[in-house]
């Protein structure tokens, strides 16, 4: 096997020279004459040769799973293409399984060793297998053995190892077609990954990384001492971008953020870490292989650990390698290739605020896809506005895709086909053709009044916040704008929108409005949302802290200037007015005078005034929900955040996939909640509207009109289902069915019983 000479640093030229020949035999012989076949047997003769193994074998995966022998040196040549080891069997099988190496100086005495008679390998003694990996998906398994009885070293795992990197290469570029594997290949790429829908839409695209993973194409280095000097000046720059994003103001205090860059700045100063990459170097690899290898070795020891300590930890390291690939790629500040970008694009991100999301070009945005994500959050709620696809809640995804593969997003199911075989693909054209045909039957009903079976009359709001919606006011027959999100505009622009634009955007939107009312919510900045040019201060739970009216209140400069372009808009018109987040009266009474003062304001100056003003407030704080009397006599109308005021009501965060989907919006709770806002708003006479997105699930709101709601607001494209679902409901009918499940005893969901009663009663769903 590959021996070394230990010299100072803990290496030997002798390694070095066994990955370097091997990497120039294996370019030889792609370049050689010759079919797929006799390819791969070149290759299994070359690395026993090279790795003094008597045998070399390749196995390849096929699509039921079992490992089929493509080539081999040293067994039954009979064998090839005649043994399959089923999944998991043998140690071959338990290196596919585990995506791990196996090594074992007795394998026959090892639990899993399974006997095949036709390989004639029951002379051999040691063993030791590798996977061969493209995309986190093993392909197949590489596997020398040796008749003497030894434990191989780590540098014969890494030999191995690199050459599976290159036979996989190989494969992917289809230098070993012919085979079957190519094909093969093909179909084992292909994977479905199941998530959360969390924006309704079909898209069929390409992938873009939204912080992409640099892709090593380079494995071999050309100069070693080159590389390493390289390296060297990566890891300096590395080091010294984590100590300056740590001494930015934002993050000097103490805080998670703080704590994840400390893990950064301890992995970044971890000799060890720097000196094995160094020594991948020293093996004949390219500092990005060598990040890439050492990277990977780690992360397979770090997996086997219990600890859920290293298993957070991995993470850190996952984006520590990102971040140093993308300095030694000299592209440390270009996570978005916005110039680049595909027309079908397929974002993948692992996490993405709404800014990051309106900073694309949307017009090229397919899909999108969140690992962390749920419906209710702010990235997915821009998403629907932006009419993209989106699914979230995929553990991992970023890992299991590369830029450019072809990808499916199932918006709808919450699924994702990552490198779709062609029959998976003829299947999503056909849907996207129903939908497109389903969606002509909406747009059907358009102007169809939305009253239920028994004449009660819905009035249906479209959610809107960015000028790209206003459109959608008219194709959806939509009553008006329930919920004008005016903090979108301002995540849009690179500088905070002075007066006149403000006032500009506002007048705009009323005029594409054609009449129908509009109700304009203040900003509602900070948590998620945040303005790239405005300093916030770095917080640990943005959601619950100064955002929304609490900003406004304490720089009311902010929220003056936009009463006042909303004033100066709505000239001649009526002014409705929305402030979210109110979590005690006062807040609506600060915000009141604020709006006294601008119009005081206005008449001094002579301007023209609106005809009337109203203001309201978002319901969605719980502490407001025990001062609706005094709230009902402050308002001129209310509007229920379900997103906030269900994230608040179950202490669940709504972006947060592993809790936003534990509590059911139609558990017995929350209605309690709604109905309770709801008595109160008829109580006081006071205009009542729900606008989060429990409107847009036609089952939920079914429930919202059992409850006495009239009025629910919801982005477009839910307008057509949700008006077919009333057109079909006896709203009397789902009022007493509703009642009777809130009994003062009842407790969770009463979802399954809600969609039962759709069905008994045909209301389409
Ligand atoms: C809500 O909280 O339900 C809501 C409509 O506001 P946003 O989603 O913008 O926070
Ligand atoms: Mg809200």
């Amino acid at each position: 096997m590959v021996t070394r000479r230990t010299d100072d640093l803990g290496l030997t030229g002798h390694a070095e020279t066994a990955l370097r020949v091997i990497a120039r035999r294996l370019r030889q012989i792609m370049s050689e004459p010759g079919d797929g076949q006799q390819r791969l047997d070149k290759i299994v003769r070359q690395i026993s040769g090279l790795m003094v193994a008597e045998v070399c074998s390749i196995y390849f995966k096929r699509q039921d799973g079992t490992l089929e022998l493509f080539a081999t040196e040293g067994l039954n040549v009979d064998a090839v293409h005649a043994t399959r080891l089923n999944r998991g069997e043998g140690l071959v099988g338990l290196a596919a399984e585990t995506a791990a190496p196996v090594n074992v100086p007795e394998a026959q005495e090892h639990a899993s060793f399974s006997y095949r008679p036709e390989t004639g390998e029951e002379v051999y003694h040691s063993l030791l297998a590798v996977p061969v990996q493209r995309g986190g998906i093993v392909l197949g398994v590489i596997a020398v053995q040796n008749q003497t009885p030894r434990q191989y070293s780590d540098e014969d795992v890494e030999v191995l190892e690199t050459t599976a990197m290159v036979v996989a290469d190989q494969l992917v570029s289809g230098e070993v077609a012919g085979t079957g594997a190519d094909e093969e290949l093909g179909r084992q790429l292909s994977v479905t990954l199941a998530g959360d829908p969390i924006s309704d839409g079909i898209a069929l695209g390409h992938v873009v990384l939204h912080a992409p993973r640099v892709v090593v194409t380079k494995l071999l280095a050309e100069d070693v001492g080159e590389e390493g000097r390289r390296l060297d000046t990566a890891l300096r720059e590395l080091r010294q971008s984590i100590d300056d994003m740590m001494a930015r103001e934002t993050v000097s205090h103490a805080g998670a953020h703080r704590d994840v860059l400390e893990a950064y700045r301890m992995f970044a100063d971890d000799r060890g870490w720097a000196k094995r990459i160094h020594n991948a170097i020293l093996d004949g690899l390219t500092a990005e292989a060598a990040v890439e290898r050492v990277h990977n070795g780690t992360r397979v020891r770090m997996l086997r650990q219990n600890d859920p300590f290293w298993r957070e930890r991995l993470r850190d390291l996952d984006d520590l390698s990102d971040r140093l690939l993308r300095v030694l790629d000299g592209r440390m500040d270009t996570s978005r290739l916005a110039a680049n970008m595909p027309e079908d694009a397929v974002l993948v991100a692992r996490n993405m605020g709404p800014a990051e999301l309106i900073d694309y070009d949307s017009s090229r945005i397919r899909a999108l896809i969140v690992e962390d994500a749920s419906a209710q959050s702010h990235v997915a709620i821009v998403a629907k506005a932006l009419g993209i696809a989106a699914v979230g809640g995929i553990r991992r995804v970023v890992e299991r895709v590369s830029s450019d593969d072809p990808i499916i997003v199932d918006g709808e199911r919450g699924e994702v086909h990552v490198r779709p075989s062609q029959e998976v693909i003829a299947v999503y054209a056909d849907k996207v053709k129903f939908r497109a045909r389903r969606q002509q039957q909406y747009k059907a009903l358009k102007d169809t009044p939305s009253v239920t079976k028994d004449g009660a009359l819905i009035q249906l709001l479209m959610n809107a916040g960015l000028m790209v919606d206003m459109p959608h006011l008219d194709e959806s027959g939509a009553d008006g704008i329930g919920l004008f999100r005016t903090e979108l505009q301002f995540m849009i622009a690179s500088t905070f929108p002075r007066l006149e634009k403000q006032t500009a955007t506002y007048l705009s939107i009323l005029e594409a409005s054609n009449g129908k009312p509009v109700v304009f919510r203040a900003l509602d900045i900070g948590g998620d949302k945040a303005l790239p040019y405005l300093r916030q201060p770095k917080e640990d739970n943005p959601a619950i802290g100064w955002r929304a009216v609490r900003l406004a209140l304490d720089r009311p400069a902010l929220l003056r200037m936009q009463i006042r372009a909303l004033l100066r808009a709505t000239a001649g018109r009526e002014l409705r007015l929305m402030i979210p987040m109110v979590s005690i009266v006062e807040e609506i009474d600060a915000a009141r005078e604020l709006v006294r003062l601008e119009q005081k304001r206005l008449l001094d100056r002579g301007g023209e005034a609106p005809t009337n003003v109203l203001v309201g407030a978002m319901v969605e704080v719980p502490s407001i929900l025990m001062e609706l009397d005094a709230l009902m006599e402050r308002v001129d109308f209310i509007s229920v955040g379900s997103n906030d005021l269900l994230q608040f009501l179950f202490a669940a965060d709504r972006a947060n996939p592993l809790v936003a989907s534990r509590y059911d919006p139609l558990s017995v709770a929350s209605l309690r909640a709604l109905r309770r806002i709801r008595f109160a708003a008829d109580k006081y006479g006071v205009p009542i509207t729900l606008c989060g997105e429990m409107a847009a699930n036609p089952l939920e709101a079914m429930a919202l009109i059992g409850l006495g709601y009239r009025s629910i607001s919801m982005a477009p494209a839910a307008i057509g289902p949700v008006k077919n679902m009333l057109l079909s409901l006896d709203s009397e009918r789902v009022r007493s069915f509703i009642e009777k499940r809130m009994e003062p005893h009842c407790t969770g969901s009463i979802r399954d019983d809600l969609r039962r009663f759709a069905e008994l009663n045909s209301v389409e769903i």
